[in-house]
């Protein structure tokens, strides 16, 4: 492992020549490689792009940020474990209506979401296939001084776990990088000095998706079947989602695929009139013509804003009562919520936490390795756990420690440290049960540069890594069918922001250097 001096003294500095050089390989790589996102609004004037088609490179750190090899092992060796449990949540019913009940009366977004798996389940689920393309989101914690590093999990996301398209062209951007422009540096460093560990997250995603696709049109065999990426309209990320959408593609002889804006559901998409329930698409360039949808894969669905209206529930029921398979399905989402991460960390009465109790003999045999990714995660009901997480959420001094998180995917949605009291003041008390309190993971200190906009930043980060899992398996016989680790995301904000999200403009892709 790298010793701390030489962590401090990585990446060396660089001449004002030297930036300007590393920004023109990095802003043209990018370009032409895609790794890219459409402009924000606010940044081109509508005269400047009337019709939309210009693409900036999405914000990237100029070199791979060091990362201990033993947590990037320790991560990667734990997803298939992690996919397993969260298949074994999605599949426990009465697990997650215990859970949801709790929020049901003050989270609305929650209640809805209950109610169109009722439905379905009142009616009967036609597929039994369920599928997930989730991410595990990690920070390095240090203990004390002469311990080895270990890593905290931040949340899971199990429903439009986004940038695997992105990640695996940073990776590369990164190895580019280290095979021509630092070797050039004042201060060189040599291909030997930088372990870039590879990164194929966008073809094991989409052979996620392939997977579900061959078990439908093996049930099925239908020439005319298709995959629907369920989307937001306009999405500035288009391209992460473009580069898995031309390797499901390409791993498939060109199956149609495509792209269906959230609100459109109910005018492009009919239920047969059938048992069965199949799904079928028209697509407005060709409404005469019929495919029926073997996989949905949701990019949007997520937040409250994309249901603006009751005919956007409507649209989420038809898809959830179709045959086609779903990643994910309403249960799944919900297995993702961060009150559920709440409840498998928060000790019981017993002193064992919910996850060893409830998932040891139905999940796998890892959850003790899982457990130790935890850190305290605290309920603010009316449980002798979180009354006192209470009086810690309003105490000026205990609450910054903490983050404080709504049942809510996407970013820009937690409430940190000071802030929290001023908060939960300004909120009935009823209310708070829909939170979760948790302790702030505090990494060790990285320096990076971040180009964002054109601009470099330079300073103090800190880097959240994520390990995709894909999984595939039966609600019913809870036969799992395909289960893999899907390459990582690095992500690297400033460390005087404490949202992290790429897409909420506060994050920067990145790539490990393994230390
Ligand atoms: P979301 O589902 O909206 O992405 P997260 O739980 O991932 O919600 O929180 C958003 C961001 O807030 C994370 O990417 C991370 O930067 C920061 N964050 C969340 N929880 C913690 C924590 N326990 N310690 C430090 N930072 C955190
Ligand atoms: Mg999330
Ligand atoms: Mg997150």
């Amino acid at each position: 492992m790298a010793s701390p001096s030489e962590t401090l003294s990585y990446p060396p500095e660089i001449t004002a020549a030297e930036s300007k050089q590393l920004l023109s390989t990095i802003k043209d790589w990018s370009i032409a490689h895609g790794l890219a996102v459409r402009p924000p609004v606010s940044l081109v004037a509508a005269e400047a792009d009337p019709h939309g088609v210009l693409a900036t490179t999405a914000p990237v750190t100029l070199f791979p940020s060091p990362f201990p090899r033993v947590c990037f092992e320790q991560a990667r060796s734990m997803q298939r474990a992690y996919n397993h449990l969260y298949a074994s949540i999605a599949q426990d019913e009465d697990f997650l209506r215990d859970i949801v009940q709790e929020i049901l009366e003050v989270d609305e977004f929650i209640a809805e979401l209950w109610q169109v798996h009722l439905k379905v389940k009142k009616e009967g689920y036609v597929q039994n296939l369920s599928l997930g393309l989730f991410r595990s989101d990690y920070m390095v914690h240090q203990g004390a001084e002469n311990e080895p590093p270990v890593i905290k999990q931040v949340e899971f996301n199990t429903i439009a776990s986004s940038f695997g398209g992105l990640s695996s062209q940073t990776s590369k951007l990164h190895k580019h990088l280290s095979l021509s422009d630092y070797a050039l540096l004042e201060t060189p460093i040599s291909r030997k000095e930088i372990d870039l560990p590879e990164n194929e997250s966008t073809k094991s995603l989409a052979s996620g998706i392939c997977a579900a696709f061959d078990a439908y049109s093996k049930l099925v065999p239908i020439h005319d079947c298709c995959v629907i990426f369920l989307v937001q309209d306009p999405e500035r990320n288009i391209f992460d989602q473009r580069h898995l959408e031309y390797e499901v593609q390409q791993n498939q002889s060109n199956i149609p695929l495509f792209r269906l804006p959230f609100g459109e559901i109910l005018r492009q998409t009919v239920i047969a009139d059938t048992p069965k329930r199949q799904l079928l698409y028209h697509p407005p360039s060709k409404p005469s013509q019929t495919f029926e949808v073997a996989v949905v894969y949701f990019r949007s669905g997520y937040d409250p804003s994309d249901y603006p209206d009751s005919s956007a529930w409507e649209g989420r029921l038809q898809i959830e009562r179709s045959n086609a398979i779903k990643c994910p399905t309403v249960l799944t989402q919900l297995a993702g919520a961060k009150k559920v991460q709440q409840v498998l960390a928060t000790p019981t009465p017993s002193s064992e936490p919910s996850i060893v109790i409830r998932f040891k003999k139905t999940g796998t045999a890892e959850i003790d390795n899982l457990s130790k990714t935890f850190t305290n995660i605290y309920p603010l009901d009316d449980s002798p756990a979180g009354l006192e997480a209470r009086r810690l959420a309003v105490d000026p001094e205990h609450c910054k420690g903490y983050v404080l998180k709504p049942q809510r995917e996407g970013g820009g949605n937690n409430i940190y440290r000071s802030a929290i009291p001023p908060f939960l003041k300004s909120l009935p008390e009823t209310h708070w049960k829909s939170y979760i309190l948790m302790e702030i993971i505090t990494p060790p200190p990285v320096h990076n540069l971040i180009l964002r906009n054109g601009v470099v930043e330079k300073g103090g980060v800190i880097c959240e890594l994520g390990i995709y899992g894909t999984c595939l398996w039966d609600q019913t016989s809870k036969e799992v069918l395909h289960n893999e680790e899907a390459g990582y995301l690095l992500r690297t904000k400033g460390n005087k922001s404490e949202e992290g999200g790429v897409a909420a403009g506060f994050g920067s892709m990145d790539s490990c250097r393994l230390i």
